[in-house]
């Protein structure tokens, strides 16, 4: 049985990048299942989808050519996220996308349509899956759990450091990510919260080798 490394956690609270490491540091694939989210979120956009019905979603669903791949870039597997035989690259990685993927994830069909790739990820190689709902639902009988948050005024900061955003627009992002803080934990299907069995950091006040350290002296 490969093994899987579960990593929840809110926007901005760095798990993308403590994903990757951890990943690396243990030779084990990482899958940023946010992006199957943010992929199809693209899709609809593209497409002229009015999300505001969760009926167009639902439609629209059904006719999407998307999947997961993984290549091989000296030794390590790379996520790959195929929309149409094209890799979407950082097209994904829009704040239009961040909030647009924040409101196809309430639909169950989408649900199941990502959590189909990621049962199918997880059990073909040693991976590091991260996401929103991986120790709750998606891998409830995942290896390890973590759950990673920081203060939302740290997680916009980062953010707007990532996006290389000038400082004027630290206001909206803030706004962004509360705004997404409430739809991901208040939403009836697979909320964000931590697994029970989870390792619980806020590393509001953590450089990324501290708690890349702290989450290492958890794994045996
Ligand atoms: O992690 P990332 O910010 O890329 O995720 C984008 C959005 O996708 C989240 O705000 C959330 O709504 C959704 N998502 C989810 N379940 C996951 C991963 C992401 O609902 N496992």
């Amino acid at each position: 049985m490969p093994i899987n490394i579960a990593i929840d956690g809110t926007a901005g609270s760095g798990k993308g990048t403590l994903a990757k490491q951890l990943a690396k540091k243990l030779g084990f694939g990482c899958l940023d299942t946010g992006a199957i989210y943010r992929s199809v979120a693209y899709y609809m956009i593209e497409n002229g989808v009015n999300l505001s019905k969760s009926k167009n979603i639902e439609k629209a669903i059904e006719k999407i050519d998307f999947k997961v791949v993984f290549e091989n870039q000296n030794g390590n597997k790379v996520q790959k996220n195929i929309l149409n035989g094209k890799d979407l690259g950082d097209k994904i990685r829009t704040e239009q996308i961040s909030l647009a993927s924040s409101i196809v994830s309430q639909v169950k069909q989408v649900r199941e349509f990502a959590t189909k790739i990621q049962h199918e990820i997880a059990n073909s190689f040693d991976v590091v899956v991260e996401g929103r709902d991986i120790g709750t639902v998606v891998l409830p009988n995942a290896n390890y759990k973590f759950f990673l948050t920081a203060s939302p005024q740290v997680r916009a900061r980062r953010r707007l450091k990532q996006l290389k955003l000038p400082e004027d627009n630290f206001e909206s992002v803030l706004e962004e990510i509360l705004e997404r803080d409430r739809r991901d934990t208040t939403r009836a299907l697979s909320p964000l919260k931590a697994a029970e069995d989870a390792v619980y950091i806020d590393n509001s006040n953590q450089l990324p080798e501290e708690t890349l350290k702290e989450m290492l002296s958890h794994i045996k």
